[in-house]
């Protein structure tokens, strides 16, 4: 089977690793570019995309993320993940850089005023039935995908998006901008290529066919 790498600067590494050895990859964790150069995909957990940004910085990991990615090592993008592989954030700190290669603009903490968390049914068509059951964590959503990019799943009609009293209390303070006044269609999966991305973590919960998508997409690469 093929060595998938995981991006162990922060986040959510052990998970992504448990779900694809139960599906018969071996794991590495990639801190540095030789163990980047030594993976044949790699999966970009979930965190938080400014503490893997600057890390990445300082470990001079980030030059050679762009140059793996761009010559075409596929990827897997999970919520903080996602912000990483998209070419264009809304909501970034200031100065924060991505990896990109995925033409998407991604809206950090898209989700967050009404909610910071929510799990919701998805259909997924690439993965088929049954809907998947997806949890989201201060969740970006995609606001903008270029051409070369399928949109894989939204939020579906009807997903309640439950208010908080906190969020209720700063909200008079606090409006949420009108993007994030509903969550129903949102695109929250896209694929281009070997470029994989989605808003929600897959790796909390027991099902694995994100996984093995990934998997199937680093076979086809
Ligand atoms: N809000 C986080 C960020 O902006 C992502 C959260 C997550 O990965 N669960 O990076």
């Amino acid at each position: 089977g093929p060595t998938v790498g995981v991006l162990a600067l922060q986040g959510d590494v052990r998970e992504h690793r448990g779900i694809l050895e139960s599906l018969g990859a071996q794991t590495r964790a990639v801190r540095t570019a030789a163990e980047l150069g030594a993976v044949d995909g790699l999966v970009i957990p979930g965190g938080e995309s400014t503490t893997m940004w600057r890390l990445a910085r300082t470990f001079g990991l980030l030059e050679p993320l762009r140059k793996h990615i761009q010559s075409g090592l596929p990827a897997y993008g999970s919520c903080a993940g996602m912000i990483m592989l998209a070419d264009r954030i809304r909501d970034g700190v200031a100065g924060q850089e991505t990896i990109g290669g995925l033409d998407i603009t991604v809206r950090r903490n898209a989700f967050g005023r009404q909610i910071d968390s929510f799990e919701g049914e998805l259909d997924f068509p690439a993965i088929g039935d049954p809907a998947l059951r997806a949890v989201f964590i201060r969740a970006p959503w995609v606001e903008e995908v270029g051409p070369g990019v399928e949109i894989l799943a939204r939020v579906r009609a009807g997903t309640s998006t439950p208010v908080t009293p906190e969020a209720s209390v700063s909200a008079d303070r606090f409006p949420a901008s009108p993007e994030a006044s509903t969550s129903a269609g949102r695109i929250v999966a896209v694929r281009a290529g070997g470029l994989l991305a989605t808003s929600f973590h897959p790796e909390l919960t027991a099902d694995a066919r994100i996984h093995a998508y990934f998997l199937e997409i680093i076979k086809e690469a």
